[in-house]
């Protein structure tokens, strides 16, 4: 039998002390009920931590699309889409998306995680700086050491910031400027300031990629995300989205130029060398993008939700943004207390997922909230009555 490796006991001991400070991530086994109520360990939840936005993951119309299409085509793609894996379902699919997004192309890629990996490395190098916001996703993070570009990260929504770290950059000889921003942050839901981005980036001759994870479906005229919301479409260089969110399914999108495309085509690793998407996502996602454009209905009930629901959290003392997006943070602070704070949220039946750092920065561990076109009101206030139960329980300082 081979021994242990030898760096086992930091391993254990970095595992104690993670376990010590409240900051252990383990598995919970949870079961879909009938939306948007869930299990865990037998007993009912009403799911506030979903990502499932317009609550199109069960909608019967994408569920019997990605099962024709998994009946007609098999379970999986043959290979990846430069061998024999480009189905002509996913160039009808990339076609729509473009016409949808208003660019000149767009390209289907594994996943959000992927394509901004993908993308970040791909257009980016040692000669190029690239201007990220702080609190971008951990995926925009990744791409941008991947790339090796010289990263600037500016205050969160600081354009006075920005402004200064463009101006520092100039003259340094760098090759290209990027500014990247996700455009509604996934930990906080508010938005980012992407007129003021567009401006910047004119001003300084930069190239501006947004992306749209938690825009895309939620925001803009027939879901187009914030962008297009703003009327700043034009602007973005590269638009990013997933279908893991809004969409209800899986993969994730890029629409852009078709030169940024065709350079995906040679240089995007992510792209490149991984197995194309299986046919009952595509069939699911082709679906799903039908009534995220026509789902106007679905977004006027996420949007009445989410001022709802931010008003009353307000009356009970949680600070809420004044953007309605469906994420809707609950600041508590300390690890454990947030940790805590979940934990007596399920206890009312009420899933409110507590995050902590590193997923956001030190001393702001919270529950994340997200709200779903598909939530009931009563469930909405089943939740405020467990946070006005929770604060009055532990006392309005210590939460
Ligand atoms: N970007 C943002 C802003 C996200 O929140 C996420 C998902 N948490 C991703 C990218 C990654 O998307 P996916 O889940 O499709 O990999």
């Amino acid at each position: 039998m081979m021994g242990k490796p030898p760096w086992m006991p930091e391993i254990k001991d970095e595992l104690s002390q993670l376990e010590q400070a409240g900051r252990i991530r383990s598995l919970f086994p949870t079961e879909q009920g009938t939306e948007p109520v869930l299990f865990r360990q037998g007993h009912p939840m009403v799911n506030l931590s979903s990502n499932n936005y317009l609550g199109l993951a069960s909608h019967p119309t994408v569920v019997q699309a990605a099962a024709r299409a998994l009946e007609e085509r098999g379970a999986g793609a043959p290979s990846s889409r430069l061998i024999t894996g480009h189905d002509p379902a996913i160039a009808e699919l990339e076609a729509a998306l473009a016409q949808w997004k208003g660019t000149e192309a767009a390209l289907v890629i594994g996943s959000g995680y992927l394509a901004n990996l993908g993308v970040l490395s791909a257009c980016l190098s040692r000669r190029d700086a690239v201007f990220s916001d702080r609190l971008n996703h951990a995926s925009i993070i990744d791409g941008i050491r991947l790339s090796g570009a010289t990263a600037y990260r500016y205050r969160h929504r600081d354009m006075n910031h920005l402004e200064r770290l463009l101006q520092q950059a100039d003259g340094k000889g760098f090759r290209q400027k990027w500014i990247v921003t996700d455009s509604v942050f996934s930990m906080d839901g508010d938005v980012a300031p992407l007129k003021e981005l567009a401006d910047l980036k004119e001003q300084y001759g930069a190239t501006l990629m947004v992306d749209e994870a938690h825009g895309a479906g939620v925001f803009g005229p027939q879901g187009k995300g914030v962008a297009h919301h703003l009327g700043v479409a034009d602007a973005v260089d590269i638009h990013m989205g997933t279908f893991s969110k809004a969409f209800g399914v899986y993969g994730a999108y890029i629409a852009a130029r078709k030169e940024w495309i065709d350079w995906m085509l040679q240089r995007c690793r992510s792209f490149i060398y991984t197995t194309a998407l299986p046919p009952a996502v595509i069939g699911g996602i082709r679906a799903s993008l039908e009534l995220v454009q026509s789902g106007q209905n679905l977004r006027t009930a996420l949007l009445d939700h989410s001022r709802w629901f931010r008003r009353r959290l307000q009356d009970l003392g949680v600070d809420t943004d004044p953007f309605p997006s469906p994420i809707i943070p609950w600041v508590i602070g300390d690890d454990h207390a947030a940790s805590a704070v979940s934990q007596a949220l399920q206890e009312r039946g009420v899933l409110g997922v507590a995050i902590r750092p590193p997923t956001v920065p030190e001393g702001s561990a919270r529950i994340r909230f997200s709200l779903m076109a598909t939530h009931r009101r009563e469930d909405l206030e089943q939740a405020v009555e467990a946070v006005a139960d929770i604060t009055g329980a532990f006392g309005r300082e210590s939460v």
